[in-house]
């Protein structure tokens, strides 16, 4: 079976079309593995929830998805965030609404455990180093975990000496899975953030046992259009253009 594993969609319809685009393009999935933040920042909350419910999937909560439902607490958030996730939760439906209520925030599948933050603190937690990735190992039973929340796609690995290493997970990695433990994040569909403003997600063969990540080109002006349409904050609209 073929999986996708994607996350960080935030509300960009046209970055999450593109991948699905992509996806049917090298032969289409089973199912999606989204890892959460589904809505906020982006335009169009209603219509990726809606694009996602119409394909077999699962999904894990991210702290946007649950801010934009009042769930948690999002006075910490930075300014422009605070705007936009107010703005986001006027747009929801009572279905859309129902749905966020519903989401986990761990799921075990396979030999995977997914989160979108980390395994010890699902919902806030940002894994940006080795040692943090090395405090979260004994969190998860599973072999391998999948985060997203950093919107940067890396690869943690767990050697037999309690040592973890980092690297960049890019485009021309046919990342075997193996022995190792794993640790990984497929990167942002709708804000990336690792300086590569085109949309990052990863297809996993369970057969082979391999997972390659893909950067897709979308049609940021429209995306950004919208935005200054909703009066969404401007930092959120030209971060972007930069992937940052
Ligand atoms: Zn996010």
């Amino acid at each position: 079976m073929r999986y996708a594993i994607v996350s960080d969609i935030h509300a960009n319809l046209e970055a999450f079309t593109a991948v699905l685009e992509d996806i049917e393009k090298r032969g289409g999935v089973g199912k999606i593995w989204c890892l959460g933040d589904i809505v906020d920042y982006g335009p169009d909350p209603h219509e990726c929830i809606e694009l996602l419910r119409q394909r077999s999937h699962i999904v894990v909560a991210g702290n946007h998805d649950l801010a934009a439902i009042g769930k948690i607490d999002f006075s910490e958030f930075y300014p422009d965030a605070v705007v936009a996730v107010r703005w986001t939760s006027r747009q929801l439906t009572p279905t859309d609404i129902e749905y966020l209520q519903g989401l986990p925030t761990v799921i075990e599948e396979d030999d995977f455990t997914l989160v979108h933050g980390s395994p010890r603190n699902p919902v806030w937690e940002y894994v940006t180093s080795p040692d943090i990735a090395g405090e979260n190992l004994p969190y998860f039973k599973s072999s391998f975990c999948l985060v997203g929340h950093t919107h940067k796609p890396v690869i943690f690995r767990y050697q037999e000496n309690g040592d973890c290493t980092i690297d960049q997970f890019s485009d021309d990695i046919e990342l075997v899975l193996e022995q190792d433990r794993l640790m990984l994040n497929s990167g942002g569909v709708g804000q990336p953030r690792d300086g590569d403003p085109r949309a990052s997600y990863a297809i996993y063969d369970s057969e082979s046992r391999v997972i390659r990540l893909y950067r897709v080109a979308y049609d940021i002006a429209t995306t950004q259009a919208k935005m200054l349409k909703c009066r969404l904050p401007v930092g959120l609209i030209s971060r972007l253009s930069y992937g940052r």
